[in-house]
């Protein structure tokens, strides 16, 4: 079968899972080159069974709010290919999560995680439970409950969960003290744990340092540089406010952050101080719009920032965020670097869009591949239960993203996709990714 017919037979048997279907198309119209040259990887039905999962585990969540009342939720764990090591990806908890937005994000993960050249393999999982609003004894509850189902599931050399949206080190904390209570045991079961049990240093910081290291190698071949370029970056989560928080580090302006209520602008950028209090005011669910009493700058609300002026866009909030009409504003905005901090933020016609216009656009499985690879050095830590300092763990993401960079800018170059200087990165880490993973399942033959 070839490409084209299991992208068609993906379309039939899926087509109720649209952002499913979206990632792998997405993978497969740029691999085509890859596949010409590797007939064993036809032969073998690499692509046909990589879009199964290997399996997809599916389970309630009964737990009680802070009324007594029992609340009832859904939870997945979609453990999609192990052929490079443990599945590896976060649990998100969010009333969108359904199976083929974990199946789109854990399809993703398995060549994210090849790409970072660890040995990780591909999974993700979550629930639609809605931690907004919920009490801190809620969200222990709900997690404990989470946890009691899935510990069957995973341990630290088969299944080994992380954060995403809505669980960081508070959830995972939780979720962690359930399956020491319910194992016995004391492993690295889950990653970005806090750093006096078991937690890696750089762990937090690691996707949004990691997409800004990206940007840096990218501006490089171009022979630009950060400094005073104005940035644009979307979400005020994990990794948008460490994105921000690095452009501000190395010499960059970030002028937006935003949330599902709004943007917030500040054209005299976000410096640290900024930064520290946007984390503690979402750290406590405050508004974003709070901030312009205190600081300046004007709140969009209900807006995207995609109308303001800018060089570089870092969207980081969640996928599909950015589609045509947006990716046509940042263009006419003068946006010429796109770095994806989130998982697909930009539609398919908006991926299309920007690169016909030539805008350098680093996909999301390359670009925050950061935090997966600072959880593999955590996972790593946790086996010989020794620690490594900060500056130990940044100079391995930095040459991480680097060696990110330049493998799928020379695979670009050697698959023929370069033109002109302009790389396509999309194609360049989808090929890196695959290959490392094809090559794995035909030396294991039929198995995988
Ligand atoms: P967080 O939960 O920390 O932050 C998410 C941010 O995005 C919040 O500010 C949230 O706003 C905003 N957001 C979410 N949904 C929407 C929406 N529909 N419209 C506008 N804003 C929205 O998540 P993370 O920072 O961890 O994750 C962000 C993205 O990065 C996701 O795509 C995730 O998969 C990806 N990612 C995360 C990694 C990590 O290490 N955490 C690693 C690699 C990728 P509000 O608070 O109002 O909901």
């Amino acid at each position: 079968m070839s490409i084209s017919q299991a992208i068609e037979k993906v379309e039939t048997r899926y087509a109720h899972q649209p952002e499913f279907v979206q990632a792998v198309k997405e993978v497969a119209l740029t691999i085509a080159p890859l596949y010409d040259a590797h007939p064993e990887y036809e032969k073998n039905k690499i692509f046909e069974r990589l879009v199964e999962p290997d399996r997809i585990i599916a389970f309630r969540i009964n737990w009680e709010n802070d009324k007594g009342e029992v609340q009832v939720n859904r939870g997945w764990r979609v453990q999609f290919s192990n052929a490079l090591g443990p599945y590896k990806g976060g649990v998100r908890f969010h009333p969108t999560v359904n199976q083929s937005v974990l199946k789109f994000l854990g399809f993703e993960q398995i060549f994210k995680n090849a790409l970072t050249g660890l040995p990780i393999g591909g999974g993700k999982g979550g629930s639609d439970f809605d931690p907004k609003g919920k009490s801190d004894s809620e969200i222990r509850r709900f997690c404990y409950a989470f946890m009691r189902e899935l510990h069957h599931y995973v341990s630290k050399d088969m299944d080994v969960p992380a954060g995403d949206i809505g669980v960081g080190g508070r959830e995972v904390s939780y979720m962690f003290a359930m399956y020491k209570n319910l194992t016995h045991e004391y492993s690295g079961v889950l990653t970005g744990k806090g750093v006096g049990f078991g937690g890696s240093l750089m762990r937090t910081e690691a996707t949004g340092y990691g997409a800004v290291y990206f940007l840096e190698n990218m501006l490089k071949v171009q022979n630009e540089s950060i400094e005073g370029k104005r940035v644009l970056v979307t979400g005020a989560g994990n990794v948008s406010l460490h994105a921000a928080e690095k452009v501000n580090m190395l010499g960059g302006i970030a002028i937006t952050v935003s949330d599902s209520k709004g943007t917030l602008y500040d054209e005299n950028g976000f410096d640290q101080e900024k930064i520290d209090w946007l984390k503690k005011q979402k750290d406590q669910s405050k508004p974003l719009a709070d901030y312009v009493d205190k600081f300046g700058g004007e709140w969009f609300a209900g807006k995207k920032p995609w109308h303001i002026k800018g060089d570089i866009a870092i969207p980081s909030a969640t996928q599909n965020e950015v589609d045509e009409d947006d990716a046509k504003m940042m263009v006419d905005n003068g946006i010429k670097y796109v770095v994806e901090g989130a998982n697909m933020p930009l539609t398919a016609e908006a991926i299309d869009h920007i690169r016909e216009h030539r805008v350098h656009y680093a996909p999301g499985k390359a670009a925050n591949a950061g935090g997966v690879a600072v959880s593999a050095l955590e996972m790593s830590q946790n086996s010989v239960r020794q620690y490594k300092s900060f500056e130990q763990i940044d100079t391995r993401l930095k040459n991480i993203m680097k060696d990110i960079h330049d493998s799928a800018a020379s695979a670009s170059d050697k698959y023929n996709q370069t033109d002109n200087g302009y790389i396509d990165y999309m194609a360049g880490s989808n090929i890196v990714g695959f290959k490392r993973v094809a090559d794995a399942l035909c030396a294991y033959g039929i198995l995988n």
